[in-house]
């Protein structure tokens, strides 16, 4: 094990309201589309550290792992953790 645990994020479409602060800080991994809609670069992955780090930077609350650590090839993409965007304001 290599001690770094690495992680997929991912962008709640719904809640995304396209700031774009996640591409400031993490211009490999997060694209902002002409919609305003983030997107995560297919593949792309960070620290765990980082990733909450992004979580809790973004805004809107759109961010979250995706699944869990990409040492995994268990990688189940039924996981849905319930992501309400219940008080985003578009
Ligand atoms: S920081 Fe959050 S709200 Fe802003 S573009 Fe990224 S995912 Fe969307």
């Amino acid at each position: 094990m290599s001690g770094a645990d690495n992680v997929r994020v991912k962008v709640n479409p719904e809640a995304c309201m396209g700031i774009g602060q996640c591409e400031m800080l993490e211009p490999d991994v997060f694209i902002v589309d002409d919609e305003g809609m983030a997107h995560v670069v297919e593949g792309s992955v960070v620290t765990n550290e980082r990733a909450l780090e992004l979580i809790d930077r973004c805004p809107s609350g759109a961010i979250s792992i995706d699944g869990n650590s990409v040492d995994d090839p268990a990688d189940d993409p039924a996981d849905n953790s319930a992501d309400d965007a219940s008080d985003a304001a578009g």
